[in-house]
């Protein structure tokens, strides 16, 4: 059974077995999927990677593959389940590292620090089947489908003419069953035959694929995190789009474990939210009720580290049903041992970002501008500004080409302070999202 629900077949729930190791008798048992082994009287659990399902999460993308020990430290004592491994196909193409390695890694950090609690590791942004086996290949537990290359987003303008010939296809009377014949106005707004149309020529084809991905997945894996994510496409998605996703995807016997939309404002990378708070709080108050009505996803935030105006309506609307995906911002962290301890190799990067800013923000949503990037008089508060921040956070993988070996042994060496700086770092987002003001 292919489900990243609670109720995995293969769960052999409370069976027990004893087996000898040494001199130690060793009793394991098997609950939700997780083996756990009782060894002189301490349960510590040996397969502790594991789907996540519906418990509160938290991604920690780590594209060096030294900042888990970290991570560790502020997700412990937290509601949230870590993902530790979290890479995306674009971020492996950039850092020149496999699926492999960043589990590896993760797994060695998780060892060391004796973490003995369910993890997840998250193939991020897949965006086509043969994206799939390396990541299943390396025992990923989390599969985030981006089917955003078939969202038509020419279908928010279209004419309804337009709109007809690109739905001719569909089962309108199905669909008119589903959606029109609803008289009441429904928090996420009413459907009519137009809106309904251009619902489904902007992700009809989308839900296809996150479909095909799913059933592909479903025949490789048993139990698995699942996550269909439209946080990418051009235009934000409505409250009613993203009922229709779900809707959609749910009846499609699509078993998701979260769903990730496409907000209004702005989520840049690495900064925090762009935008009119008031509007968005009642927007996600919106989706919120979407999310209510099918109770059996979580809402997912991509690009969601220092979005720390944005944190406390999350926790307000969402509670446990919630999942954050970070990344860049550890990068960031580890950039600020460099700008404090090793102030040459951090203006070479500098140097290098505010060159290929231009060309390598193209497959990203943010807005520095060059002319306003500060000098590095100022160290390592630079590491504050904006416009510092983004043009760093996207020039990554120009970096680590370059300088990826004095960066990496930069931060062995200042290992505490990377330590600290993102304990301390993930720390207030974790605290925000717990509901702390
Ligand atoms: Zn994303």
């Amino acid at each position: 059974m292919s489900s990243s629900s609670g109720e995995r077949s293969s769960c052999l729930a409370g069976e027990s077995y004893s087996a000898k190791s040494g001199d130690r008798e060793i009793l394991a048992v098997v609950l939700g999927g997780v083996a756990s082994f009782e060894i002189d009287g301490i349960i510590r659990n040996a397969t502790m990677i594991s789907p996540l399902d519906l418990q509160p999460s938290f991604g920690f993308g780590d594209r060096l593959g030294l900042a888990t020990p970290g991570h560790i430290a502020a997700v412990r004592g937290t509601k949230f389940a870590p993902v530790f491994a979290q890479q995306s196909v674009r971020e492996n193409a950039r850092t020149g590292r496999t699926p492999q390695q960043v589990m590896d890694d993760a797994r060695r950090a998780v060892e060391d620090a004796g973490w003995d609690a369910p993890w997840g590791a998250d193939a991020d942004h897949l965006k086509t089947i043969d994206d799939i086996p390396p990541f299943i290949a390396a025992g990923y537990t989390f599969f985030t489908v981006d089917p955003g290359e078939y969202v038509d987003n020419a279908a928010d303008s279209d004419s309804p003419d337009a709109l007809r010939g690109k739905t001719a296809a569909y089962d309108w009377d199905e669909l008119s069953a589903l959606y029109l014949c609803d008289d009441d106005e429904q928090a996420w707004g009413r459907f009519d035959t137009e809106t309904l149309m251009r619902a489904a020529a902007k992700y009809g084809k989308a839900i296809q694929h996150a479909v095909d991905m799913f059933r592909r997945l479903s025949e490789v894996k048993d139990g698995f995190d699942f996550e269909v994510s439209v946080d990418e496409t051009d235009s934000p998605t409505t409250p009613a789009e993203h009922f229709f996703i779900a809707n959609e995807l749910t009846r499609r016997g699509v078993k998701f474990t979260s769903l990730a939309p496409r907000f209004i404002g702005r989520f840049e990378k690495g900064v925090d939210y762009i935008g009119d708070l008031t509007a968005l709080d009642a927007e996600l108050a919106r989706h919120a009720m979407v999310t209510a009505h099918f109770g059996r996803y979580k809402l997912s935030l991509h690009s969601g580290s220092d979005k720390f105006s944005v944190y406390p309506l999350l926790a307000r609307y969402w509670g446990d049903r919630i999942h954050v995906k970070t990344a860049g911002t550890s990068y960031l962290e580890a950039l600020r041992v460099l700008a404090k301890y090793e102030t040459d190799l951090f203006e070479r990067i500098y140097a290098l970002g505010r060159e290929r800013y231009e060309s390598d923000r193209k497959t990203y949503h943010v807005s520095a501008q060059l002319d306003l990037l500060p000098d590095t008089s100022d160290l390592p508060a630079l590491l504050d500004d904006f416009h510092a921040r983004e043009v760093l956070h996207v020039t990554y993988g120009s970096a680590l080409a370059q300088f990826g070996k004095e960066i990496k042994a930069a931060l062995v060496k200042h290992d505490d302070a990377y330590f600290d700086g993102l304990q301390a770092h993930f720390e207030k987002h974790l605290g925000l999202l717990e509901g702390e003001s």
